[in-house]
Parts: structure tokens; sequence; C-alpha cells
């Protein structure tokens, strides 16, 4: 067992991230031939999570980047905000957006309004993580790597004030 004070335990090893990244590579290829799809990855918790699933991707395809925030001022309005938008236009275009993880749902409602209006062909949504018991609004993610409980994760991308995004496990933070 690694030196791991700040976790409780792990829980997806690198070898279960990849053997799931790999079958939802495989998946999506096949929904996508012959469909050239536009991968959206979210910054900057998707990065680890982008960066492997486009490698198990067998169709031709581009990349493009969002990053979000949220703003969590003192009433923790859920506000979300593009801090950077895509450099392409999405129009006619088979969208696959990339996220880290599905928690209440408000990042990814804000993202799909902001793009609903952009004239794609397609809109879906590709998380590695899902915690679909916090859901505040409905969201519904087509390719799900892995669901989970109620628990703060950190690693593979996933943040704890900036730190803990190269771990490459995914695990409970301890509190
Ligand atoms: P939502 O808007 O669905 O509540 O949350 C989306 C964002 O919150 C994710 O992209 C991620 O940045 C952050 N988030 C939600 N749950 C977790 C978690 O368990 N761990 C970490 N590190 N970030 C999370």
């Amino acid at each position: 067992m690694p030196d791991m004070p700040v976790l409780d335990r792990i829980l997806f090893s690198p070898e279960q991230i990849k053997a799931r990244v790999e079958e939802l590579g495989r998946e999506i290829s096949a929904d996508y031939r012959g469909k050239q799809p536009l991968f959206v990855g979210i910054l900057r918790g998707s990065i680890m999570f982008y960066a492997d699933l486009l490698r198990e991707i067998s169709v031709d395809c581009t990349m493009d980047f969002m990053c979000l925030s949220s703003y969590t001022g003192t009433n923790s309005t859920g506000e979300v905000r593009t801090m950077l938008d895509l450099r392409e236009s999405i129009k006619g275009r088979h969208v696959v957006i990339v996220e880290d993880i599905v928690d209440t749902g408000l990042t990814l409602d804000y993202l799909m309004g902001n793009l609903k209006n952009r004239g794609a062909a397609s809109i879906e949504i590709c998380c590695l993580l899902d915690k679909p018991a916090n859901r505040k609004v409905e969201v519904t993610p087509k390719y799900v790597g892995f669901q989970i409980e109620n628990e703060f994760v950190i690693g593979y991308g996933l943040d704890y004030n900036e730190l803990y995004r190269n771990l490459p496990y995914i695990g409970v933070f301890k509190k």
C-alpha cells in the first residue's frame, strides 16, 4: 500500500480505469463510425480521462476544449461560467462532451444550454464518474465509466484545491 495521507481508500486502480476506458472507447467508436465526431474536453478535471479515451477512439475525430468554472459564492448558487470557449464551430457536428464527473448536474446543464443553439447535429455526454445520488437537475450522460456513491473523490484529473490531479488512481478523499 502506498503512502496515502489524504486518501480514505482507493476506489479504482490504474488497471481498472484503463480497462473501463478501453471499453468506452470501443463503444463510442462503434456508435460514431462514419460520423467524424468532435470530442469536447472540459478542463481541467477531464484531462487524464480525455487523453486516455481519445487514444482508444478508432474513428476519425477532432478535438476541442472548454474551461468552465463553478462560482461558489457565499450563497453557493451553483452558477457556472465559461472561462474558455471552443475554437471551432460545432454546426453540423456530432459532439461528445468528455467530463470527469457528474455530481449535481449543474455544470453539464449549463453547458448543454450553452451549446444547444450552436447547430450541432447531436450532443452526447461521456463522463468517467457519475454520482446520481446528488443530482439537482436532470442530466443523463450516455456513456458512464463508473457510478459511485456520494463521496468526494480525487486523482486521475480530479482535484482537491487543485492538488492530487496527478494521482494515477481514483480515491476517496479523507475528511
Ligand atoms: P456538478 O456541476 O455536476 O455538481 O459538478 C461538476 C464538477 O464538480 C465536476 O466537473 C468536478 O470538477 C466537481 N466535482 C464534483 N464532484 C466531485 C468529486 O467528488 N471530486 C472532485 N475532485 N470534484 C468533483
